[in-house]
Formats: structure tokens, sequence, C-alpha cells
């Protein structure tokens, strides 16, 4: 862990630590933290070295005096999944995490170093194996994908141990009746059984736990883009804000591999970088984020609007942002839910790339996340062919990732459309295109568009044929983003006409603050 490991504090940054925290000392040998902790202080080191090491004992990192122990579980509160071991006698400054959220909070240059580091930190230990959480079970199971998938999009570190490849997954899993499978072995030895993935954050002490009735002045149903950015902004103007988001926050743009076109980031920006800095964000300001909540029903009333919550309960807001965003689109043939998550995929980050690399793979549609995720995997070894259903690519593809496509070796096949797909167990040896060819592909990546998570509204609101939520003149509103119902809003990919962009998404998320506090506190007359 080169970089973000060996960040250092200035002098003048230790002495603001100092003001917050207490000075301590620790001997050789002494455990600062371990796996299984609850919580750790923040650690700023004055002198001496400590190592930062695995659950088998592996060294990861060691830092020296000016450096800092702490990762984005201090922000978030997950459990600890590190041990650090002093290995020279150490003078160090402990800062609660309370304390030290506060002071990100005042602290610009603190808080661009440490947020930095912890982000890029989590980003790294992802990538190892044997860190964070075990799943256990077979690979052919949809309960193991599921907590693999929401692992991933988590960005827990994890590792996966399959029955037909581990020994000891077999003998763990041979001792548990079948409908506890998979288990989820968390730091510290705690086993879950088959775990939802809301018990699985809560035991991991990710996120909040709703109380059954909330009462809040706006709710964002959502936390892609559109719903951080309204999280930010109302939390920032003293709005009691709470976020829902049925599955990871992020949204889209959090499985993009590659955001080049967001302002600021001229050298484009990891999706998972920009929205775990949005997120970070959004904390930082104490707006409240509930994970995994799905909202499934929508009562419209005169001072509050009632959401309710999959898992029973109740949200009573003033104002409700409506930023649900859209879904991928599947692929219409058989049995794909066996290969999902094992040889096909709807996003292409780092993983996959890894897992592709000299290896026949597919990228199915004809837009420009399909040419990114082409270019991105051809670059990591794996030779790719990107299949699309129309004549030309540049009706639907910018120009320059066509160019790009090129310059990478992507074979590009027009007018081509998967019938069938062959394989075993979850792995893909072919695909049979409408006009019988066969294709050996042993991985397969999905861009096929989306559409809008709208379901769960009914006719509450009123929505275009496709299902995308009207605002504006066009559900006869008074505000630009309001919907048919007053109060109600919607911003981002959700709504009808929006630009699919993260820009215009944040940009939507965070106008809908301004509209919901000229609703609250009306000018006086
Ligand atoms: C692979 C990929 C690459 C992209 N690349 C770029 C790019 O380079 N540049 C760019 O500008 N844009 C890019 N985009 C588009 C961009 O990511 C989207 O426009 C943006 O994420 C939209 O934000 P949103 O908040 O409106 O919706 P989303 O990102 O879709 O977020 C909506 C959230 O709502 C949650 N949700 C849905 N239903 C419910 C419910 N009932 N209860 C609670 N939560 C719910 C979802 O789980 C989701 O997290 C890309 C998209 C993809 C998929």
């Amino acid at each position: 862990m080169a970089g973000p490991a060996h960040r250092v504090l200035s002098e003048s940054q230790l002495a603001t630590l100092a003001e917050h925290g207490e000075e301590r000392t620790a001997a050789v040998g002494e455990t600062l933290f371990e796996i299984g902790d609850e919580s750790y202080p923040f650690a700023a080191i004055i002198e001496g070295e400590v190592a930062v090491t695995d659950g088998a004992g592996h060294e990861i990192v060691r830092h020296g005096a000016s450096g800092f122990l702490g990762e984005m579980n201090l922000l978030s509160g997950q459990t600890v999944f590190l041990t650090a071991i002093v290995t020279e006698p150490m003078r160090y400054i402990a800062v609660d995490r309370e304390v030290l959220r506060q002071l990100l909070f005042e602290d610009g240059s603190l808080s661009d170093l440490l947020l930095s580091a912890f982000i890029e930190r989590r980003e790294l230990l992802q990538q190892r194996q044997g860190i964070g959480i075990e799943i256990v079970g077979p690979h052919d199971s949809n309960e193991t994908r599921r907590l693999l998938e929401f692992a991933r999009r988590m960005r827990l570190p994890h590792s996966w141990l399959d029955p037909a490849e581990s020994d000891e997954a077999k003998e763990l899993i041979e001792r548990v009746d079948s409908e506890d499978i998979p288990l989820v072995r968390l730091p510290g030895s705690i086993e879950l059984r088959r775990p939802s993935n809301g018990e699985l954050s809560r035991a991991l002490g990710i996120g909040l736990e709703l109380a059954p009735l909330e009462e809040v002045d706006l709710l964002v149903v959502g936390g892609g883009p559109a719903g951080l950015g309204a999280a930010v902004y109302g939390a920032t103007e003293g709005l009691a804000t709470l976020v829902i988001e049925s599955t990871v926050l992020g949204g889209q743009a959090g499985t993009s591999r590659r955001i080049e076109n967001y302002l600021g980031f001229p050298a484009g920006i990891s999706g998972s970088e920009l929205t775990s800095r949005a997120i970070a964000q959004a904390r930082k300001f104490h707006a409240r984020t509930a994970t995994p909540y799905r909202a499934r029903a929508l009562e419209p009333g005169g001072e509050h609007h009632l959401v309710k919550l999959d898992e029973g309960n109740e949200i009573a807001a003033k104002a409700v942002l409506l930023a649900t965003g859209a879904e991928y689109r599947r692929l219409p043939v058989a049995d794909l839910d066996h290969y999902e998550g094992i040889s096909v995929f709807y996003a292409a980050g780092p993983p996959e790339a890894q897992l592709c690399g000299a290896q026949r793979v597919g990228v199915v549609g004809g837009g420009n996340s399909a040419a990114q995720a082409a270019v991105w995997l051809a670059r990591g070894g794996a030779l790719v062919t990107l299949l699309h259903r129309r004549a030309e690519l540049s009706e639907t593809m910018s120009h320059y990732l066509i160019a790009e496509l090129e310059r990478y070796g992507v074979a590009v096949r027009d007018r081509s459309e998967i019938s069938a797909l062959r394989g075993e167990e979850g792995r893909l040896e072919a695909v049979t295109l409408t006009d019988g060819t066969q294709l050996q592909l042993s991985f397969l990546f999905l861009f096929l568009g989306a559409t809008p998570c709208t379901e769960w509204l009914g006719d509450v609101v009123a929505r275009d044929p496709k299902g995308f939520v009207l605002t504006g003149p066009d559900a006869e509103a008074d505000g630009l983003l309001e919907t048919s119902v007053p109060g109600i809003y919607a911003a981002g990919d959700v709504r009808a006409g929006s630009i699919k962009r993260c820009a215009t998404a944040v940009g939507e998320g965070a106008t809908v603050v301004r509209f919901v506090h000229e609703r609250l506190s009306p000018a006086p007359a």
C-alpha cells in the first residue's frame, strides 16, 4: 500500500489533532485495535511505529512518525477488520471518532488529506484476499450470489469460499442445515446463517437502524448521485434529511468504472471513488443515510407524506424526493440468472478486469457505457468482442469511444443479438446469436439500458408511458422539479426528460433542496 498508506500529517495538523485528542503511549507488542473490535479512535503517530496485519497475521503496512491509523470504517462505524500492533515504542494522539468527524467538518485541508487516504485505503483493501468478511456458499446458489453482489457493491473487503473448491468451506457448510447456507463469517469470529442484506449490514455495524416511525423534513428515496446531492445540500442547509437506499449508496454511478466528464476531475474519477467521497461528505454534514431499506409505498398527505418501507418501518416527511434512478435491462434468454455474478456482469471494475485477463469476453450494447467497459477489459488483457444490434455504432456511441475501441483491438459485431447461453454451473462457454452463429465467450458484460425504478409508486404520481416521473409543467406542478403531488419532487434518472448524467443528477438533487426550503418556510406575504 504505497501512497495512501504513507501519507503524513504536517506539524500544524499534528498540533490541531493534539488540541482535540489525548496523547497516549504504547509499548512494543501492544495491540491498538484488533479484528472484531466495534470501533477504534483515530491515531496520529508522534513517534514510534505500528504494523497493521490481516486476519492471518500477514503484515499489510507499517506506519511511523507523522503517519496515521484509520480507514473508511472510522466514518461508517463498521466493525474493525484489521489488527494494529506496536513495533517500536509509540507516542500518539488518539482522537475519538465523533470528535474527528467534527474536526473534518471544520478543517478543510485535514479533511482532504484524511478522506482521500481513507477512501484509497479501502479501495486497496478490497483488492486483497483474506480481509473482511468471508462468504461461504456454493457458486450455483442465488443466495450466495446475492451476498457476493451486496458485498461487492457495499465495497466491503470480502472473500468467497466455494465448497466445490475449498475443503474448509465444504466442512463448514456440512455442519449446518441447507436452509442456513450460505454462511457469512464476520471479523471477530461471528457467524451469520443466510443473513439478509440488512442483517449483514447491521451485524457489521454499518448504517443506521431506523425507528418504526421516523419524522423528517426531507426524505430522499434513493442514494445515487441525485439523492446524495440532495443529502449534502439538505444537511448543510439545516433540513433534517434522511436518505433511504434499497441496496448500496452510490447508485449506478457507484458501479461505473470511470466517470470522465464530472466537473473538477480532468483525469476522470472512478464511480466508486466519486460516490465514496459524496457519502463521506454527506456523513460529515450529518445527513442520515439508512441502507438497505426499500420504499414500497407512498401515501401523500397534507402536512406530511408517508413512505412505507419493506421491513415495516414508516417515515413521515414534510417533503419527499424521488431519486430512485433506473435499473439495467437484462438479456431475454433462459437461465440468465445461473450465470449472473459468475460469468455475466453489469459493470466492469478492477475485480472483473482481473478475472477476464486473457479470456474471450463479450460486451453487449451500443452505448458509451458498453464502449467504456470494452476498452477497460481490453486494456486488462481480455480478447473483447462488442455486440450490438444496429447497423452502425455511430448511431448510439460517441465518436471518440469508437476510436478507442479500434485503438485497443476490440472486435465489433454489428446487427448481433444473443438468443442463448451455453455453459455449466454458471460458467459461460459460448453464446448463440439469433442468426445461429456460435461465439466462444467465457464472460459477458451487459449494457442494455435501463428502466425507471418507479413500480412501487403505483398511480400516486403522474408518470410517462415508460414509467419515468413527470415534473414541472408536464405534471401540471408549480415547481420545476415538483411532481403532480405538491411536496413530492423527482430528480435524476428517474425523472422524465432528465439528462442521464451524474452532474445533472447531482445538480437536480441540490436544486430540490431550494424548493423544499421555499415550501417549508414560505416568504412573508
Ligand atoms: C456503467 C455506467 C457508467 C456511467 N458512466 C457515466 C459517466 O461517465 N458520466 C456520467 O455523467 N454518467 C454516467 N453514468 C450515468 C450516471 O451514473 C447516472 O446518470 C446517475 O447515476 C443517475 O443518478 P440517480 O441518482 O438519478 O440514479 P441512480 O444512480 O440510478 O440511483 C438510484 C438509487 O435509488 C435506489 N432505489 C431504487 N428504488 C428504490 C426504492 N424503492 N427504495 C430505496 N431506494 C431505491 C437504487 O438502488 C439506486 O441506488 C453511467 C452509468 C452507468 C450504469
